[in-house]
């Protein structure tokens, strides 16, 4: 930013980081906007890469952070047209900076930050709903949400991790369009579900996508399971032990935070197998559908079926000239042993015991250190 001001361009902290700081949280990644071109940008940085076909913003990094900068820019006037669709399919063009934050999602996620004099600048009333611990979109919800369904999963995400509330209208706007998720390019939505699990509170962000009711839209397998907790209980206890991984360990992978969504489901089906059922075809079953429907490559699918396979090898009461040695260096052993990590209680003597001959072949394992240290995280 100091930087982009010596070369007499304007230049703000913008989106989650300013909210972050406000609520004096660490920022999970910092945002840029300016009013210098992308090509500009890009001169005066030289660590730094154009990116995005249709809209091009600048990443330029920084050690091993990336900041990403893009130019203020405003929504594409929406042509009219009978049928009332409002879904964006074309990119934003250059704006001002009050263009530029009223185009953003929500008004915590709308406030500049200036660093030459320290202030904040507010054109959407974000101040007043970051005090007021608030969650809304900027202008009218249906509109916002209809333009961009995803928007509904980010304010799930959003309200999950810093504990906001969700104001009354965006949340009543959430019912009523959820639906039209299923108009938003799938792998966009695959990648939005990921985020709600990524950043140490899945637990309480699939809480609240069951609550917001987009479960039964994007998951209508689980909201099942999810509506009728069996005895009471949580219906998903290892989402909350996910979190105790640390922030960005990368065993949390796709295909491991599949599993630990689906895990009800899938344990289910495993409850009820008898010998000679065929394991790999029940797991299937349970997640086709929710493959199919966003995209899930094959091979995400391939590796979730194999760590629930290789769940067999950590029965607490398995003998240990039963267990494979060599296990520890099948590239799916990570996420199998993660997940195993999460199902099974750690105060039990046999799964202690157990994890100490792991913890011993994977010491001895020729896995680099940083797995090492990876998997070293779950025994802590
Ligand atoms: P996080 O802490 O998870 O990074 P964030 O709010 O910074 O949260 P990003 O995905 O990094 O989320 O997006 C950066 C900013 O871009 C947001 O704060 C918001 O202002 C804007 N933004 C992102 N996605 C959308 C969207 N779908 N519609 C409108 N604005 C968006
Ligand atoms: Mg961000």
């Amino acid at each position: 930013m100091y930087r982009l001001h010596r070369n007499h361009y304007r230049a703000y902290m913008v989106g989650g980081a300013v909210r972050d700081l406000l609520l004096k949280r660490t920022p999970k990644d910092y945002d840029v906007v300016t009013d210098a071109r992308p090509n500009k940008v890009k001169k005066l940085f030289r660590n730094s890469y154009l990116i995005g076909r249709r809209f091009r913003l600048v990443h330029v990094r920084f050690k091993d952070k990336v900041i990403e900068v893009s130019t203020f820019r405003k929504m594409p006037q929406v042509e009219d047209n009978a049928t009332g669709d409002l879904l964006l399919r074309r990119e934003n063009t250059f704006g001002t900076p009050e263009e530029d934050a009223i185009r953003r999602d929500f008004t915590i996620n709308g406030l500049f930050y200036d660093i030459r004099d320290f202030s904040v600048i507010d054109y959407v009333g974000g101040l007043a709903d970051v005090r007021k611990r608030m969650v809304r979109t900027i202008g009218d919800p249906s509109i916002r949400f209809r333009e961009d369904p995803c928007r509904m999963i980010r304010a799930v995400r959003v309200a999950a991790r810093i504990r906001f509330r969700i104001e009354n209208d965006t949340w009543l706007a959430m019912g009523e369009y959820r639906n039209d998720l299923l108009r938003c390019a799938p792998a966009r939505v695959l990648e939005e579900i990921y985020h709600l699990m990524k950043y140490g509170s899945a637990e309480a962000s699939i809480r609240l996508l069951h609550r917001s009711k987009l479960m039964e839209t994007l998951i209508p397998e689980l909201a099942e399971f999810w509506n009728h907790p069996q005895d009471g209980n949580s219906p998903n206890t290892l989402l909350g032990r996910l979190d105790e991984l640390q922030p960005g360990n990368p065993l949390r992978t796709p295909p491991l935070m599949l599993a630990v969504v689906f895990y009800p489901l899938i344990n289910h089906q495993m409850q009820s197998l008898k010998p000679g059922d065929d394991l790999r075809a029940r797991v299937e079953k349970c997640i086709l559908p929710f493959t199919q429907r966003f995209h899930v490559p094959r091979r995400h699918l391939d590796r979730l079926t194999q760590i629930f396979i290789a769940q067999r090898w950590f029965q607490p009461d398995r003998k240990t000239r039963k267990r494979s040695k060599s296990l520890v260096n099948r590239s799916f052993f990570g996420e199998s042993f993660v997940l195993a990590n999460l199902r099974l209680n750690r105060d039990e003597p046999l799964w202690r015991e157990q994890c100490n001959f792991w913890k011993d072949r994977i010491l001895r394992s020729d896995i680099s250190d940083s797995e090492k240290r990876n998997l070293a995280d779950l025994m802590n």
